[in-house]
C-alpha cells in the first residue's frame, strides 16, 4: 500500500492547576453521590447529567488566587486592551527592562496561565492538580514564527528542553497517563515549514521518505536546497528522538499552528504516526475546527490511518490564531480560511466530534480523541454521545482538555464524574511564554460567555468566604 500523500489529498494538508483538603472534597463528593444512588463506590459511575454551576471547584483556591483570577478576567473583558496587549507588553518590557517586566508580570497574568519555570514550581502545581483527579499535559511554549528562525544550535537546545519535558511528564508521582504538547516549529524552522507547504501543493511526499530520514537515512527531498535538506534531516531526527523517548510513556500531542505552515506540520506528524503509532496512538495531531477545510482534513487523516494501518490520535480544538489568520488573508486578498461565524465553527466542531466518537465506539483501541475545549455545550454533547454509544468514561479513548487557569469548574466537574481530564500546563520563562500569554488574553475575549460564568462562580466563592468569616466573627 502506498504511503504517498496523494495529490487530491494534498490540498487538504494545506490547512493539515489544598491537596489534602482537595482530596477530602473529592472523597466526600463521591460519598455523597454514592449515598444518593445507594451504590458501592467501586461501581462504575452511573451517567449523571452534567452541571457546571457549582462554585465548589474554587474552594481549593487561596484568597490571592481568587482575586488574581477575577482581576485577570476583568482585564480580558476590555477589548481595546486585549486587542493591543501584544504591543502593550512589548512597550512595557522596553520601558521597564526585561527583569523588572518579568517581576511585574510574574505574580499576575503569568501565574494565572503558566505553572512556573523550575521543576519544583511545576511539580507543586501538578501535585495539586493530581489530587483533584486531573492529569498532566505539559507544554513547552517554545515556538517560532516567520522571521524568528534561530540556528541549529538553538533547535538542539529546544530538543533538550522537550526531552526534559518527556522525562518530567512520566517520572513524577503526579504522572498518570501523561500527555505533552509539542510545537514542531520549535525543532524545524518556520521558513522550511512554509516552503514545504508550498511544495506540497505541487508534488507528492512519500511518508516513507520522512520515516527513512527519521531512521537516519541520507534522504534527499525533492524541491529543497542542500541547506534546507540538511536542516530538514536534522529536524526529523530531533522529532524522532522525541518519539523514541516518549513511546509507551507519554502521548505527544502535536499542536496546529498557522495555515501557511500546517500542511507541513501535518505531513511530519503523519510520518511520526506511521512510525510510532502501529499498536497505540502515541503521536496525535490537532484539528482546528475554525478552518473551513478542517473536516476534510480530519477525514483525510482517518483515510490515511486506515490505508497505512496506524492508530490515530486527534486533538480537537476550535483554533487559537483567528485574528492573525483573518488579517493575513485580508492583506493578501485571499479567501478567509476561517468560518464566517462562530456558529459555523461550532457546527464543524460538533460534526468532527461525532465522526470521531462513532469511530471510537467501533475501534476504541485504534482511535482516540481529546475534546480540547472550554465550551460547556461541546463538553455536554460529547458526554451525551459517549453515553449513547456506550464509550467508557475512563477508558482512555475519549478524554477532555482545558488550559491551566481557564474553566476549572468544567475540568473538576468532569473529573468528579469519572472522565479523563487533562490540564494543559505551559511552563517556562516570562520571555518564552509571552506569545502564549497574548493568545490566552485574546482567547478569553472570545470565550467571554464562559469567562462571565467563571467570574460569577469566582465571585460566589468570594461572597461565601466573606459570609463565613462574618458568621465566625459573630
Ligand atoms: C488542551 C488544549 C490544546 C490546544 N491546542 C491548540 C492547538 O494546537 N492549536 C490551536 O490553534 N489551538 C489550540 N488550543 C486552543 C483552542 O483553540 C482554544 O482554546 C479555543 O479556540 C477556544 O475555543 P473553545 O472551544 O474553548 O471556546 P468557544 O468560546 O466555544 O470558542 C471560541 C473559539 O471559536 C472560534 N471563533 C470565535 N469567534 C468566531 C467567529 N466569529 N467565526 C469563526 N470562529 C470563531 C475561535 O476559534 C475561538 O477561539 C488548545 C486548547 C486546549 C484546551
Amino acid at each position: 500500500m502506498s504511503s504517498v500523500l496523494r495529490p487530491p489529498a494534498l490540498h487538504y494538508f494545506l490547512s493539515l492547576r489544598v491537596m489534602s483538603l482537595a482530596s477530602r472534597m473529592l472523597a466526600s463528593q463521591h460519598a455523597k453521590l454514592a449515598a444518593v444512588k445507594g451504590r458501592d463506590l467501586r461501581d462504575p459511575v452511573a451517567p449523571t447529567p452534567l452541571s457546571f454551576e457549582d462554585p465548589q471547584a474554587f474552594r481549593v483556591k487561596s484568597w490571592w488566587e481568587l482575586m488574581r483570577a477575577l482581576g485577570v478576567f476583568r482585564l480580558c473583558s476590555f477589548p481595546t486592551l486585549v486587542n493591543n496587549c501584544g504591543k502593550v507588553m512589548t512597550f512595557t518590557r522596553t520601558i521597564l527592562g526585561k527583569q523588572a517586566f518579568a517581576k511585574v508580570l510574574r505574580p499576575f497574568v503569568y501565574a494565572q496561565f503558566v505553572a512556573g519555570e523550575t521543576e519544583k514550581e511545576i511539580s507543586e502545581s501538578m501535585e495539586k492538580m493530581s489530587s483533584l483527579g486531573l492529569r498532566p499535559m505539559l507544554a513547552v511554549p517554545i515556538e517560532e514564527d516567520l522571521g524568528e528562525s534561530t540556528g541549529e544550535r538553538r533547535y538542539n537546545d529546544n530538543l533538550a528542553a522537550m526531552l526534559e519535558c518527556v522525562r518530567m511528564s512520566h517520572c513524577n508521582s503526579w504522572s498518570k497517563d501523561p500527555m505533552m504538547q509539542l510545537k514542531i516549529t520549535a525543532l524545524v524552522s518556520p521558513e522550511l515549514c512554509v516552503k514545504l507547504t508550498c511544495l506540497l501543493k505541487e508534488q507528492q511526499y512519500d511518508l516513507d521518505l520522512l520515516v527513512g530520514a527519521m531512521n537516519s537515512e541520507a534522504v534527499v527531498f525533492p524541491g529543497l536546497s542542500d541547506s534546507e535538506n540538511t536542516h530538514f534531516l536534522c529536524g526529523l531526527r530531533r522529532l524522532d528522538q522525541i518519539g523514541e523517548a516518549s513511546i509507551n510513556k507519554v502521548r505527544i500531542l502535536v499542536d496546529a499552528e498557522y495555515t501557511y505552515m500546517n500542511p507541513a506540520l501535518s505531513l511530519i506528524t503523519m510520518a511520526m504516526m506511521k512510525k510510532f503509532n502501529q499498536d497505540d496512538a502515541w503521536i496525535w495531531n490537532t484539528y482546528q475546527c475554525y478552518l473551513k477545510e478542517s473536516r476534510d482534513l480530519l477525514l483525510e487523516a482517518i483515510r490515511l490511518s486506515k490505508d497505512l494501518s496506524f492508530c490515530l490520535g486527534v486533538k480537537l480544538v476550535r483554533g487559537a490564531y483567528m485574528d492573525k489568520e483573518r488579517k493575513l488573508a485580508d492583506k493578501e486578498r485571499r479567501t478567509d480560511p476561517i468560518h464566517e461565524t462562530w456558529e459555523y465553527t461550532n457546527n464543524c466542531y460538533n460534526g468532527s466530534l461525532d465522526i470521531m466518537l462513532n469511530l471510537i465506539s467501533q475501534h476504541p483501541d485504534r482511535y482516540k480523541i481529546i475534546v480540547a475545549t472550554h465550551n460547556e455545550e461541546s463538553v455536554k454533547r460529547a458526554v451525551a454521545r459517549m453515553d449513547e454509544l456506550g464509550i467508557d468514561r475512563n477508558g482512555g479513548s475519549v478524554c477532555f482538555g482545558q488550559l491551566l487557569g481557564m474553566c476549572d469548574h468544567v475540568s473538576l466537574t468532569l473529573a468528579q464524574q469519572g472522565f479523563s481530564v487533562y490540564k494543559s500546563v505551559p511552563y517556562g520563562s516570562v520571555d518564552d511564554t509571552l506569545p502564549y500569554l497574548v493568545r490566552r488574553a485574546q482567547e478569553n475575549r472570545t470565550v467571554l460567555q464562559g469567562i462571565r460564568k467563571e467570574r460569577d462562580l469566582l465571585r460566589q466563592e468570594v461572597h461565601r468566604r466573606v459570609k463565613e468569616k462574618i458568621t465566625w466573627a459573630k
